[in-house]
């Protein structure tokens, strides 16, 4: 790890931090007061059933989303309602629930160009590029075009890419889904050593429990978009609302 990794993450005064964030759509009230906060040591989840806003707070949170009340705080700086771009270059980063590679370019191109975007030049972008794929034993695909991966190397390389920018917080929409057991336990490693290795913390948005609980220190969960509670892995697997809000609406898809 660098140095200023490791001062990073000693360092956990520097937050992501939301204050009652509302979005309402026409009518809909997508997020409703909204309030959390994460520092760059810890993974952080965010779960909810389809449809609870997990999405939309990713978006408002990065500035593709603009909210209709509330504040989004970036180590103490107010970043409500900048565009995507000047969030992007203060430090946040963001995965789709689709990935978004550029087929046509390599795997390494892929990443060069999320490290270019922030402001890195050709040799050094590269270079992190490199880094990054090694860091995550996806070196020996450096060359590849993006369009010959498999779904789930695509997944990781849309994480790469991500980490590319030199995130201080990156935000991950249900990377596991679509995935295999073995490619579930491969992200879970990954997920796990990224606040410790780049000083950079992880919001989790995950339909996939044992992901989620097995990679969390503490996990805030919503539903129609609000707050229902905020705990560690233990704490929400025991709770009764949670269990009625959330596991229960999973089996209850599951018997549909
Ligand atoms: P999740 O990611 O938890 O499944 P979303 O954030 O995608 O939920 O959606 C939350 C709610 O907001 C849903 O009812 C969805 O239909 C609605 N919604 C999301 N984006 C828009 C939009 N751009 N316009 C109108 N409604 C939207
Ligand atoms: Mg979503």
């Amino acid at each position: 790890m660098s140095e200023a990794a490791q001062t990073a993450v000693k360092d956990d005064t520097e937050r992501l931090e939301t204050n009652a964030v509302s979005v309402h759509f026409e009518g809909l009230a997508a997020l409703e007061d909204l309030s959390l906060s994460l520092g760059k040591n810890e993974v952080f989840g965010l779960i909810g059933p389809n449809g609870s806003g997990k999405t939309t707070f990713v978006n408002v949170v990065t500035g593709f989303q603009k909210p209709t009340r509330g504040t989004v705080l970036l180590g103490g700086l107010d970043v409500t309602g900048w565009s995507a771009h000047r969030i992007g270059r203060r430090g946040l980063a963001r995965t789709f629930q689709a990935v978004r590679l550029f087929r046509e370019l390599t795997v390494i191109e892929n990443l060069e160009i999320a490290a270019v975007g922030m402001g890195l030049g050709r040799r050094q972008a590269e270079k992190r590029a490199f880094e990054i794929l090694a860091w995550m034993a996806f070196a020996h695909k450096a060359y590849d075009q993006a369009d010959t991966l498999p779904y789930g190397e695509e997944r990781r390389v849309g994480i790469g890419r991500a980490l590319a920018t030199a995130p201080r917080f990156v935000l991950l929409d249900e990377p596991a889904a679509g995935l295999t057991d073995a490619e579930c336990d491969e992200l879970m490693q990954l997920i796990s050593r990224i606040p410790k290795d780049f000083g950079c913390g992880v919001l989790l948005i995950e339909h996939n429990m044992r992901v989620i609980m097995g990679v969390c220190q503490r996990i805030h969960v919503i539903e129609s978009g609000k707050t229902i509670t905020e705990g560690t892995p233990d704490e929400i697997q025991s709770n009764p609302e949670v269990i009625r809000a959330y596991l229960g609406t999973k089996s209850e898809k599951r018997r549909a």
